[in-house]
């Protein structure tokens, strides 16, 4: 073996590569040596088509990666939106719970006092006089409809007509604390 192509070899196993070159720079009319070159430059390119595709792949399966991370981050965001809404819904509805529940509350305490003073006025509890279609008072239940509960006057309208002044008379209700409702025929 020749000194050059022993040089070319220390290069090539030492990394530095040549070898190549310098077995083309040798052949001359070497067919063995020109052939050895040939199947050196072809392995070379096949080495480096090799590593071009394998480095493809690797940013191809990088790229995969972070679009999955992208859309991992992207499902998350979207769960931790819906929670928030769905934490939002809970919080107006329990409020409009709880409002619903004072409304509740309110209306029936309207009704009470409204069902007191019917009774105070001998008014129709249902309407007041103001539905023709009642079937209680079939629309005559205005105030005087029937006898005044005494209680209930006593506790609601007296102290209206003391302070304006009215005179009161209480004999209509001697004897008879808890009248029972005195309904006109209707
Ligand atoms: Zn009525």
């Amino acid at each position: 073996m020749n000194d050059a192509l022993l040089e070319a070899l220390r290069q090539q196993a030492a990394g530095g590569g040549g070898l190549e070159g310098a077995l083309a720079g040798m052949a001359g009319d070497d067919p063995a040596l020109g052939l050895l070159s040939q199947m050196l430059a072809q392995r070379e390119q096949t080495l480096t088509q090799d590593l071009e595709t394998q480095q493809r792949e690797e940013e191809r399966l990088a790229a995969l990666a972070r679009a999955g991370e992208e859309a991992r981050q992207l499902d998350e965001l979207r769960q931790l939106e819906e929670e928030r809404r769905q934490t939002q819904r809970r919080v107006r509805l329990e409020r409009l719970r709880l409002r619903l529940e004072e409304l509740e509350d309110e209306l029936a305490g309207c009704h009470a006092l409204l069902d007191g003073l019917a009774l105070a006025l001998g008014a129709c509890p249902s309407c007041w006089g103001e539905d023709p279609g009642c079937r209680l008072c079939r629309g005559r239940g205005q105030p005087g409809f029937v006898r005044p509960e005494a209680a209930a006057f006593r506790r609601l309208v007296a102290p209206a007509l003391e302070a304006a002044s009215f005179p009161i008379d209480h004999r209509p209700f001697a004897g008879c604390e808890t009248p029972e409702l005195e309904r006109r025929p209707l």
